[in-house]
């Protein structure tokens, strides 16, 4: 059969199903992108590649950083688009202006909009990542409120992403639905009540051109064979980065490793975006990831690890090199700069009984992180030395060091607990409440790898969410938001919820686009 064969055979058998909106995933700005589609009365079908819906957006917070809302001001917080404008263009290295008004601007309405349809959202409180003009003491994040899974329609009820402990190890999710959980339930919910399509088990591709050029659907795989999903009015491409995929990773030098990263198991591997480019699409890599501390699991897997109450991060020559009170992006950059900060490793002592003083989402077992030697546990921080193979002069001498400053309520070194985020989750009752001795035998070190919460390099889109070629013009019918695109936040992490909440407003930006 020669080539010409080939073609007409696969067009043949592939049949083509009629949409007029496509979406590729069903992560939060996918989810929010296909429910105002469907609010609008377009046919649309959420396309994901799982058996679940909601991808590392199910296993997040919820959080989401939409400032100037109505949330923010009643609850009274000292919000507004004016202060997130300013802080941004604090905070980010040469921000696009467009996208950056795109983003404040619309946050208020798009949150507005979600609540007049039931999708109701309260403030989180979260310290936001930078000490710059417009920050909003305690953060400005929201996230939407609990639901039960009794309560949702019998085709999303199941479908929804178990939280990670669990999903990790296989079992199924609880009955009530929070953070990230809720959010992916809520908005899922509100779009099959609207006419909404879920399809799941589906992997996407590539996508289907006409004559033109432009993309007048997407490709997928079944079991059966090939099918094309035809969209009218276009694709919104919100499918994840490419954690998963260790080839991308390296060709786009994102540092860590696929199997530490928190996207589940058989999610983001990056072929949405590497379709779109191999029709045209301009990509920018240079975003990298959103980056994070992970605990290693006796699995190899990573646990997104933020906030330490006490304890210190030493590398491999037994030297701190970072405030390990950093918010989690900003500490993972300091673990990406050098080779012999991965491993690292965490020294704690026993005032926690033996647990982890910080939050590892999930943390794991203690006896079986010390069956595995992920976490080491001796009498004194000399032989914890020798068990880890740290150098135990150096590491001796550290943790003296740390203490004496500890004591003083000082960090000269890397100045801890002087910044609103140190001491958001530090319950030091010395001096300096982030800044506690290392000083209670037994002592435990425990290896952390650099872990990350999604790559965020990816598709160009401009301030509409339309994706664009080299040459700047747009691609028509192709549209894309959330991990799939290259970050308007570029390298910064500015705040909690940054990643949902950019999604979001750029995924419902792409849709008023389409809907014309
Ligand atoms: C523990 C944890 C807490 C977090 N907390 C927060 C928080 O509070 N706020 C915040 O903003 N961020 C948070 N994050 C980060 C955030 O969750 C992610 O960066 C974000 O959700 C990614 O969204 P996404 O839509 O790009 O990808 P995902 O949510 O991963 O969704 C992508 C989906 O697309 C599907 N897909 C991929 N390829 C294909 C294909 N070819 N065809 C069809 N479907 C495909 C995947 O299977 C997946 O379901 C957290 C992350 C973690 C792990």
């Amino acid at each position: 059969m020669d080539g010409r064969c080939d073609v007409f055979y696969l067009r043949a058998m592939t049949q083509a199903e009629q949409y007029d909106v496509v979406v590729v995933g069903s992560g939060g700005g996918a989810l929010t992108g296909a429910l105002l589609a469907a609010r609008a009365g377009l046919r649309t079908v959420v396309v994901e590649k799982t058996e679940y819906i909601g991808g590392t957006s199910a296993y997040s917070g919820g959080a989401c950083w939409l400032p100037g809302t109505d949330v923010q001001q009643r609850a009274g917080l000292p919000d507004s688009t004016d202060a997130a404008r300013t802080y941004l263009n604090a905070v980010l290295s040469d921000p696009d202006q467009d996208k950056l008004e795109a983003f404040v601007g619309h946050a208020p309405a798009l949150v507005a909009e979600l609540e007049a349809m039931g999708i109701d959202f309260v403030p989180v409180p979260f310290a936001e990542y930078f000490d710059a003009p417009g920050r909003v003491p305690n953060g400005r994040s929201i996230q939407v409120s609990a639901v039960d899974r009794a309560d949702l329609p019998a085709e999303v009820a199941p479908l929804v992403r178990p939280p990670v402990e669990l999903d990790r190890v296989g079992q199924g999710g609880r009955s009530s639905l929070t953070g990230g959980q809720a959010l992916i339930a809520r908005l899922a919910a509100a779009y099959v009540e609207a006419g909404g399509e879920i399809r799941t088990n589906l992997p996407v591709t590539g996508y289907v051109t006409d004559d033109a050029g432009r993309v007048v659907g997407a490709a997928a795989m079944t079991p059966e064979g090939p099918v094309e999903l035809r969209a009218e009015r276009g694709v919104l491409v919100a499918a994840g980065g490419f954690e998963r995929n260790p080839e991308m990773r390296a060709a786009h030098g994102v540092p860590g490793d696929a199997a530490w990263t928190m996207a589940p198991a058989g999610t983001n591997t990056g072929e949405p975006i590497e379709a779109a480019i191999a029709i045209g699409a301009a990509a920018d890599f240079g975003g990298v990831g959103w980056f994070c501390p992970g605990l290693e699991q006796p699995s190899g897997a990573g646990s997104f690890t933020l906030g330490f109450r006490s304890g210190l991060m030493v590398d491999s020559t037994g030297r701190r090199y970072a405030n390990e009170s950093l918010p989690y992006d900003r500490f993972g950059r300091e673990m990406a700069k050098a080779p012999e900060r991965i491993p690292s490793w965490y020294i704690f002592d026993d005032r926690e009984g033996g647990q982890l003083p910080a939050i590892a989402i999930p943390q794991g077992d203690a006896d079986e992180h010390l069956a595995a030697g992920t976490w080491v546990k001796a009498d004194t921080i000399a032989e914890l030395a020798e068990a880890t193979g740290l150098p135990v002069d150096a590491l001796v001498e550290q943790v003296e060091r740390f203490n004496s400053h500890a004591e003083q309520g000082v960090d000269p070194d890397f100045g801890r607990g002087q910044d609103e985020y140190d001491t958001f989750f530090a319950v030091g009752t010395g001096p300096n409440k982030a800044l506690t001795p290392c000083d209670k035998a037994p002592f435990y070190a425990a290896r952390f790898v650099l872990s990350d919460l999604g790559t965020k390099g990816g598709l160009v889109t401009d301030a509409v969410g339309r994706v664009l070629r080299e040459d700047g013009s747009t691609l028509p019918g192709l549209y894309a938001s959330s991990n799939s695109t290259a970050s308007m936040f570029g390298g910064v992490y500015p705040a909690p919820g940054a990643p949902l909440g950019s999604a979001m407003v750029f995924a419902s930006l792409a849709v008023r686009d389409l809907i014309g």
